[in-house]
């Protein structure tokens, strides 16, 4: 039987679908016509690595990165909070990281500004089956970079390695199993506010998460190894991971914390 294919994300409606190893020209470099015209006025998804590392550049703790620079738009179709980068509030909307030579948070620059112009989306969860993304190519007007003369062929592979996404995406293979969770299968199941909230902290508000798990009862609750939970207070990227290993029992009842005593268990589940 056939399965009627998922609608796209509205961002990546009128892109053009790649087929496995399929390549596209590219090129993007300072001297290209076009250069920075793709930083103003644009959506850009921030994902739990992106607020981390940019917070960490402007040292800035990510509560206040949050507050500052960036809005959760609300959208029905939406399961879980998403998080995206304020843009400047001026008429052109420039993104507030772009100075006069480009981007001044170039080596810390978001998934979706080393990724373009390439999209990627998650199918639906369906029971029994790891999610595989699939990949588009935007061909904006404005983005020059497909007609240059040194434009090189790429396939999404290589262009991600390139783009140093590969390696980052590893880091938040558990975030990409919290969005696609077979908790959300058929589309028809909400989480409450208060689990909303608990994804938004504990993904995208690293500082508050570890106070959360320094500074509460959280480590009476949960038996943690000594070796992990020292590098918890230290390794913001041991602790993101940890954030969506606990998420996965904090939203949906999966068995992949320890509770320390039984009764707190039967409690949690009740
Ligand atoms: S973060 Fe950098 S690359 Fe991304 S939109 Fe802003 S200026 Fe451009
Ligand atoms: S080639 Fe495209 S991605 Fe590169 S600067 Fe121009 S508009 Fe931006």
């Amino acid at each position: 039987m056939s399965r009627a294919e998922p609608a796209l994300p509205r961002v990546l409606e009128g892109t053009r679908q790649l087929a496995a190893g399929q390549p596209f020209p590219f090129t993007c470099h300072p001297g290209v016509p076009c250069f920075n015209a793709c930083c103003a006025d644009v959506n850009i998804i921030l994902t739990p690595l992106d607020v981390l590392r940019l917070a960490r550049t402007l040292g800035l703790h990510t509560r206040e990165f949050l507050d500052r620079h960036t809005i959760n738009p609300i959208t029905r179709e939406l399961q879980l909070p998403i998080v995206m980068l304020k843009m400047r509030d001026e008429p052109a909307k420039r993104c507030p990281f772009l100075g006069e030579q480009g981007c001044l948070v170039y080596g810390q620059r978001p998934w979706a500004c080393r990724m373009y112009p390439l999209g990627m989306a998650l199918p639906p969860a369906r029971a029994g089956e790891q999610p595989e993304p699939v990949f588009f190519v935007f061909e904006d007007d404005h983005c020059q970079g497909r007609r240059q003369p040194d434009a090189m062929q790429w396939t999404a592979d290589a262009w991600r390695g390139d783009q140093e996404v590969s390696a980052r995406d590893q880091l938040e293979a558990g975030f990409r199993e919290l969005v696609c969770h077979p908790w959300f299968i058929g589309g028809r199941r909400q989480l409450d506010p208060r689990r909303i909230e608990m994804f938004h902290m504990a993904c995208y508000d690293l500082d508050t998460f570890r106070s959360l798990v320094f500074e509460s009862s959280f480590r009476r609750r949960f038996s943690l190894d000594p070796d992990l939970e020292s590098r918890l207070a230290t390794d913001d990227e041991a602790l993101l991971r940890f954030a969506f290993h606990w998420l996965k029992f904090a939203l949906f009842g999966e068995p992949t914390m320890t509770l320390r005593d039984s009764a707190a268990a039967a409690r949690e589940h009740a």
